[in-house]
């Protein structure tokens, strides 16, 4: 998820010999031109990556795109995270191609009738062509999977980088702390290109990920400067931090600060005044 407002891609399109895309037709605010769900491999069945989020134009397009891939049917599908945007789609995959095993993470809000298949950090997924190797990267959400693609040294992103925007850190599930580790973890992993969940395909992503760690870090600092210069609730610092962002946005931004607070607080270099949620505590430097 990611604000991308005015991004468009095609329905379908092949990315590499190896990767096609079908477009999860569920554009939004949060997740642009929709979430991108990926044919892997090189046979006639693939792995399915990410399903969208169940919108009824999904299965025609999932269609079109095999047929442009040059397959006849799934292998199994992967899940990066339970974001219904993108597990969303299983139900309407299975009615159509038949009960396929649907693997990710597990977590203990996994809904036990669902039935996923475990996959854990490390784990590999082998389709005619590719070969997946699953990496834990929580942050925006617990149980956040990336994928390695091993035959393009080229990662998976998930939610965790976009083609285009920031991530979204959600006050459930989401953990500014994990975020970072997991950025520096994806980073030391070198991916030529990043297949990202929404948006267009990144060609660098080693610089893509070294640009979302400075945004964050630069973040940081300014949030670090207000509270030296004596703002102690999140509005204020919202005012002088994002000066130059509509005053629409500012609720959005406050959530990315009170995220920013709770890493830092983790860390032990912000302390909250009182006892309140951190939307509405009073914040000093540790
Ligand atoms: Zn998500």
């Amino acid at each position: 998820m990611g604000t991308m407002l005015g991004t468009t891609l095609p329905d379908v399109d092949v990315w590499s010999e190896r990767v096609t895309v079908a477009l999860g037709q569920n554009p939004g605010l949060f997740t642009g031109p929709g979430t991108n769900t990926y044919l892997v491999g090189s046979g006639r069945r693939r792995i399915l990556l990410d399903t969208g989020s169940g919108a009824d134009a999904y299965p025609d397009v999932l269609a079109r795109a095999m047929q442009r891939a040059g397959c006849d049917a799934l292998q199994e599908i992967v899940l990066t995270h339970a974001h219904v945007d993108h597990l969303g789609g299983v139900a309407q995959v299975q009615a159509r191609w038949g009960p396929l095993r649907v693997s990710k993470l597990p977590d203990p809000e996994d809904a036990p009738a669902l039935g996923f298949a475990p996959l854990a950090d490390g784990a590999v997924v082998r389709t005619e062509g590719a070969t997946l190797r699953a990496v834990h990267t929580p942050g925006h959400a617990t149980d956040h999977l990336c994928f390695i693609l091993e035959e393009e040294d080229a990662l998976f992103s998930g939610d965790n980088v976009l083609g285009i925007g920031t991530t979204v850190i959600p006050s459930h599930g989401g953990d500014l702390l994990d975020y970072m580790r997991s950025l520096e973890r994806m980073l030391a992993l070198s991916p030529r290109r990043i297949y990202p969940a929404h948006g267009p395909l990144v060609e660098d992503g080693a610089q893509k990920l070294r640009e979302y760690i400075a945004h964050r870090d630069a973040r940081e600092r300014q949030i670090l400067a207000a509270l030296a210069q004596g703002d102690a609730a999140i509005a204020a610092i919202v005012k002088r931090v994002y000066v130059d962002v509509p005053e629409a946005l500012h609720a959005a931004a406050g959530h990315s600060v009170a995220a920013h607070l709770g890493k830092l607080e983790r860390e032990g270099r912000v302390r909250r005044l009182d006892a309140r949620a951190p939307l509405e505590a009073v914040w000093s430097r540790a």
